[in-house]
């Protein structure tokens, strides 16, 4: 599973690092990241999708879009 920020939608909230900084981080220029590498691991993946999931601006897509 693979996630991708839309910096358009991002606000740059931290929420996102916060809950799964394996996965996320915030770039110099004040929005979200995601690394462009698959996740595998499970842990991992459960809060990625919980950080989608609560993304205040919907700014978090993966490519497996579930909702
Ligand atoms: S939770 Fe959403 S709005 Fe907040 S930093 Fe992450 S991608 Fe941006």
């Amino acid at each position: 599973m693979k996630f991708k920020v839309d910096e358009n939608a991002c606000i740059g909230c931290g929420a996102c690092q916060a809950i799964c900084d394996e996965v996320f981080e915030i770039s110099d220029e004040g929005y979200a990241v995601a690394k462009d590498e698959k996740v595998t691991d499970e842990e991992v993946k459960e809060r990625a999708i919980s950080a989608l999931e609560g993304c205040p601006t919907d700014a978090i897509h993966s490519d497996e879009e579930e909702d």
